[in-house]
């Protein structure tokens, strides 16, 4: 296991589509338990492969509180179903734009289908901040960020922000 660099706004690697997982390889399980451990070290709630720079679709989520026993999920694959015309606002964050949150209104309840790391079929219903955050990271495969949700506006500016810090790091 490793935790590995996180990519960050504005690198163009967050834009690309990840393609699917062919069979759950010693390479797949890998890639869950090093996406596990950098996004218990991060802490983030949800991590995409894309966001450590591999695009491939796998997803990790724990949305246990840092004092209460680790309950991880890691979807293979997953597809969204079905999604309920009721819509939620959440505040949303995201590793790879730090320290920046704003409400995004997404369906309330959504239906997932996935592969676990067995490679058995899964299906669950999501709500609440699970919802959310299966959402926001399926976004992820599809080269879409949570900033997408947004007014081009407030877009714009957050994108120009992290674009300019990532001038000042590359010239430091
Ligand atoms: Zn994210």
């Amino acid at each position: 296991m490793a935790i590995r660099d996180l990519v960050i706004l504005p690198d163009a690697v967050l834009r690309q589509v990840s393609a699917p997982v062919e069979a759950i390889t010693p390479e797949i399980k890998a890639l869950a338990s090093d996406m596990l451990e950098t996004m218990y070290d991060a802490p983030g709630i949800g991590l995409a492969a894309i966001q450590i720079g591999v695009p491939t679709r796998v997803v990790t989520i724990d949305l246990a509180k840092q004092d209460e026993e680790k309950t991880p999920i890691v979807f293979i694959n997953p597809e969204i179903t079905w999604s309920s015309e009721e819509m939620n606002v959440h505040e949303e964050g995201c590793l790879s734009i730090p320290e920046y949150y704003e409400e995004v209104e997404r369906p309330a309840r959504v239906k997932i289908r996935y592969l676990d790391l067995d490679g058995k079929e899964q299906e669950i219903e999501a709500d609440g901040l699970l919802a959310t955050c299966i959402q926001h990271e399926i976004d992820h495969l599809n080269g879409v960020l949570f900033i997408d949700h947004l007014s081009r506006l407030k877009r714009e500016r957050v994108t120009k922000r992290f674009a300019k810090q990532a001038r000042r790091e590359s010239a430091a």
